[in-house]
């Protein structure tokens, strides 16, 4: 599969991939004086129509179809390949495997910053001094100098003199900061220069995105025993001839960090690199603090909110090996680290490791299938495994290290799930926050400690559900909630396509009221302002986030004690550390249960775990109260009791039967666009294709509208595919794109291992 590509000595022709949106690769020919100097991952300009384009080899070959047309590659850029070789190989199987044109694959590889026309080095200006003083002409205000070589003397004063002195006291430094220094303009310096007692010249400097902060190092810690248990897996794999993937199920607290610092540290003292990924959300300056001061230097960041330079640099301290550790979200697993001994992924079983755009990569897998090609060990952390890696433990394809408990033996938060159906019927109407909580609340305030709420909105508000009795609509077949569709006012099942009408009252309680359940974070600051009024609160959620640094901000001020109750979204389920948080409430727990999603349960459940993870992180002990309307739910057990196995056994025990992943491989293919009829007509001429092509093993159903019947404007029609093997999908679904016109106005976008099914 990697044979064309693998560069063969002296090879004519390159493939090349240009930077403008073009979904293939053109021939071109090597001229022989670049023959020695291209190679694949090589940036080239090459000649394209009337213009001239900045491409990427990413192949060579010694034949072209097109021998007799071909134009000539003008010229390489830069006197390394940029993309090295196993990275490429990296790009073809995600082209591969997730069913997108090479060439997104290999910009996702390469960062942008990295990639772009005119990246380069930042350069500065700096100013050393040319020239001899003459020590016994110092009258005060006035100096004589000498330049070294024509001996001419200059008498200096004022600013130019001030200059001087400056450079003469401090060396040479830049010209930003030698004018702040000597509080001048630039002329006096200039003046200087035209006389030749300085020089100005132009040098590389890295930019450095931690500039300023000075890191006390740290020691590691001598580890608990699960902890030595899980490092000596860990590093025994590494030590093996072909490594393999490591699970590290560890309960929050239970001292993953430690644990990922330690292998790390035996990957360098073999001379290996390392790559760490940790979920955007989780790369906060706390984390990324952790790495650095244990390994300082070494320790390269690749973050979103670097500025392009920054990236651009930080990528090249890792290229030129510089720095060994890279460590990031996503994308910094193509992060050039040379000679690569570990990989960790943090928090794996984390949606946001997939990618939303083509291609939809999940770096998760991806980074087992990195680990794979490059031999070396990958482990994948988590309190709450994905089910898919689970069960790649039961069948004996990654090795299982378990932490169970936290390190110095504090105690686990103690979980009460309130049911808001009982609460509802003592109050005689539906409560936002449940006796319990609000006491618990108040509690926390009387002692000065810290609370945390959180709101599970990951459900999809049009799932039906009873306010009364929280009656949820499932389909009979599929296990999965009936998805309202207000437009036709009616209930649809996504996976099996069975409709419902919606019923008059609740089936269970008869209830008249029955309607959708919706509770925002506003309303619910609201009501607590009204509860406690002098409690400090701040909202968390992507409404009031919008700004950058608000994020770090709100929890600046939520460590330093200036607020008092924290109420948020998913964004503050996971990674924060605040030791003075001892009670963190869930409200409605079971919201996501009810969306269209196999995963409903398991989410439910990480999403719990993770919270209840917030409580009691320091000294005193934590308590969590989840307030549900089916408190019984297997997933909101599993969570109360801390119980892993058993929710895992349970869950695929259901996903076995109906043959969804893990047992399967899915695919998602969506077509979307402003008219609905054309969106409709595509997906049902794509499906008729395809439905002829596609081997009998693969489970289907025909196109209908997604769980987001209408999103930003744009129609969305699904076909979902299921199978055990991958490629009994995807190669039927290459063979229709082949030679489907998708019409103009309406996309498809092919997800492989969809994780959203919206
Ligand atoms: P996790 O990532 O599993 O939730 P952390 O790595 O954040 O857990 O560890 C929790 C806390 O315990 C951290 O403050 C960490 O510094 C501390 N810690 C980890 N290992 C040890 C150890 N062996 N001895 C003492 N403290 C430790
Ligand atoms: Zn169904």
């Amino acid at each position: 599969m990697f044979g064309n590509y693998i560069g063969r000595l002296m090879a004519t022709i390159a493939k090349v991939v240009v930077e403008i949106s073009l979904d293939r690769e053109f021939d071109y020919r090597i001229p022989a004086h670049l023959q020695s100097s291209i190679k694949v991952g090589s940036q080239v300009n090459v000649p394209f129509h009337s213009r001239e384009l900045r491409g990427f080899v990413v192949g060579l070959a010694n034949f072209s179809a097109f021998a007799d047309k071909l134009k000539e590659i003008k010229g390489v850029v830069g006197d390394k390949p940029l993309i090295p070789d196993e990275i490429m190989k990296l790009a073809y199987w995600i082209a591969d495997y997730y069913c997108a044109p090479i060439e997104q694959a290999v910009r996702t590889v390469l960062p942008s910053a990295v990639r772009k026309r005119g990246a380069r080095h930042k350069k500065q200006l700096f100013v050393s001094l040319n020239v001899d003083a003459t020590p016994s002409s110092r009258p005060g205000e006035e100096l004589c100098v000498r330049e070294r070589d024509e001996g001419v003397a200059f008498t200096l004063k004022g600013k130019q003199l001030l200059v001087f002195q400056t450079l003469e006291a401090h060396g040479a430094m830049t010209i930003s900061e030698l004018k702040e220094r000597a509080g001048c303009s630039e002329s006096p310096i200039k003046t200087l220069e035209k006389n030749g007692l300085v020089t100005i010249s132009e040098e590389t400097v890295q930019r450095d995105p931690h500039a300023g902060m000075e890191l006390l190092r740290t020691k590691p810690f001598d580890l608990m025993a699960e902890q030595q248990t899980a490092l000596d897996i860990i590093n025994a794999s590494m030590d093996q001839e072909k490594p393999g993937t490591v699970l590290l199920h560890g309960v929050t607290g239970s001292g993953k960090t430690e644990v990922y610092l330690q292998a790390l540290q035996h990957a360098l003292d073999k001379g290996q690199g390392a790559i760490v990924l940790v979920p955007e959300i989780a790369l906060t300056p706390q984390t990324v603090d952790r790495f650095r001061s244990r390994f300082g230097e070494c320790v390269a960041v690749l973050h979103s909110s670097l500025s392009d330079g920054e990236r651009h640099d930080e990528w090249h301290r890792i290229r030129n090996g510089e720095a060994q550790i890279a460590i990031g979200a996503r994308s910094a697993l193509f992060a050039p680290v040379e000679n690569v001994g570990l990989i960790v992924v943090d928090e794996e079983h984390e949606p946001t490791y997939k990618q939303d755009e083509s291609p939809r990569y999940n770096a998760r897998d991806v980074a087992v299938m990195r680990g794979h090609l490059e031999k070396c060990c990958v482990v994948l952390g988590s309190a709450t495994p994905a089910l898919e890696s689970f069960k790649n433990v039961k069948d004996g394809r990654y090795q299982l290290a378990e932490m169970l408990l936290r390190v110095d033996d504090r105690s686990m938060p103690l979980m009460r799930v309130v049911d808001m159906v009982v609460e509802k019927e003592r109050d005689g109407r539906p409560q936002i926050f449940s006796r319990e909580l609000v006491e618990g609340i108040y509690d926390r305030l009387d002692r000065n400690e810290q609370v945390i709420l959180f709101l599970n909105r990951r459900g999809f508000s049009s799932s039906l559900q009873c306010e009364n009795c929280g009656y949820v609509a499932e389909c009979a077949e599929c296990s999965v909630s009936m998805t309202y569709h207000k437009r036709e006012h009616k209930l649809l099942c996504h996976i099996c396509g069975a409709e419902e009408k919606v019923p008059e009252r609740c089936p269970d309680c008869k209830d008249p009221d029955f309607k959708y359940a919706g509770m925002g974070t506003e309303k619910i600051e609201e009501v607590l302002t009204k509860i406690c009024p002098n409690a400090r609160v701040a909202r968390m959620d992507s409404d009031t986030m919008r700004k950058k640094d608000s994020y770090r901000t709100v929890l600046d001020k939520f460590r330093t004690g200036k607020i008092d109750i924290l109420l948020g979204t998913q964004m503050i389920a996971k990674g924060l550390d605040f030791p003075n948080v001892t009670l963190v409430g869930v409200l409605h727990a079971d919201m996501s249960l009810h969306v269209p999603d196999f995963r409903a349960g398991e989410r439910t459940f990480q999403l719990l775990t993770q919270v209840a993870g917030r409580a009691g992180r320091g000294e005193k002990a934590g308590e969590v109260i989840v307030q549900a309307y089916t408190p019984h739910h297997p997933a909101i057990q599993a969570a109360r009791s801390l119980d892993y196995e058993g929710f895992c056994s349970q869950d695929l025990e259901f996903r076995n039967e109906l043959a969804y992943p893990p047992f399967s491989h899915l695919v998602l293919l969506t077509f979307k666009g402003e008219s609905e009829i054309d969106v409709m007509t595509a997906a049902d001429h794509f499906f008729q294709r395809l439905e002829k092509v596609l081997p009998e093993s693969v489970c289907y159903a025909p196109p209908m509208p997604a769980p987001l019947a209408r999103a930003k404007g744009l129609w969305r029609y699904q076909i979902m595919l299921r199978c055990e093997h991958t490629v009994k999908m995807t190669k039927p679904i290459r063979h229709v794109q082949a030679t489907f016109r998708v019409p103009k106005g309406v996309s498809l976008s092919v997800d492989v291992d969809a994780l959203s099914l919206l």
